[in-house]
């Protein structure tokens, strides 16, 4: 059984890096932590794969792959995409827009219209019956996933020995138990007396639930 963090820093500080003391909305999908970065990238490449699949213009597909990236880094700065569009001024003008709005926002679904306009020209190029309002909504729920999956990540690594939560716990348990070794058993009540008839050495071994008491 896994225990609630024990520590103040614990509770507010990320689970799945030690690099961040308070974790909040914008952490999460930035989170330097090996497996935010795995869940980041599969999700990343997954969006590319769904544009594809969608028949979505080339241009469209590019600039938002690239512009997606800039959420984890930042100094990247708005792309500058050099794909060929059939019609450049609305798509430099559909870049201006999506930069307005920002990275976060376009992770959080927030897309210029912009783009809804050139996906359908681009469908009636290519003699495609498919709906652009539906490609809209798709692409805007397809962007809020990856938001979603990331917290998914940085959950289900917060209830795993893999936390830093559950590492900063172990650590604070294993200084007390060794202070109170110490210290010996004077100020220890009669009745929890018994759970240092052990050795130190045996008592860290003990799993973290065991420990606590
Ligand atoms: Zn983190």
């Amino acid at each position: 059984m896994l225990l609630l963090p024990c520590g103040r820093l614990a509770k507010s500080s990320c689970p799945r890096c030690s690099s961040c003391p308070v974790e909040d909305h914008l952490h999460v999908p930035r989170c330097p932590a090996p497996t935010a970065a795995a869940e980041w990238s599969k999700r990343h490449l997954a969006l590319r794969t769904w544009m594809q699949t969608q028949q979505t213009a080339p241009e469209i597909e590019a600039f938002l792959f690239e512009y997606l990236k800039t959420v984890r880094q930042p100094s990247l700065g708005v792309p500058t995409v050099r794909a060929w569009s059939r019609h450049p001024h609305l798509f430099q003008r559909a870049i201006s827009s999506q930069a307005m709005l920002g990275a976060q926002g376009l992770l959080e679904g927030l897309v210029s219209p912009n783009w809804r306009h050139l996906q359908a020209l681009h469908f009636s190029y290519i003699g495609s019956k498919k709906s652009v309002n539906l490609w809209a909504s798709r692409l805007i729920q397809q962007l809020i996933r990856i938001g979603h999956y990331m917290w998914k990540d940085r959950n289900r690594l917060a209830h795993s020995e893999d936390s830093s939560w559950y590492k900063a716990c172990k650590r604070e348990i294993d200084i007390g138990i060794r202070e109170q070794f110490t210290m010996g058993l004077m100020d220890i009540p009669p009745h929890s007396q018994y759970l240092f008839r052990d050795s130190h050495k045996t008592v860290l071994n003990k799993s973290l639930e065991d420990r606590q008491h």
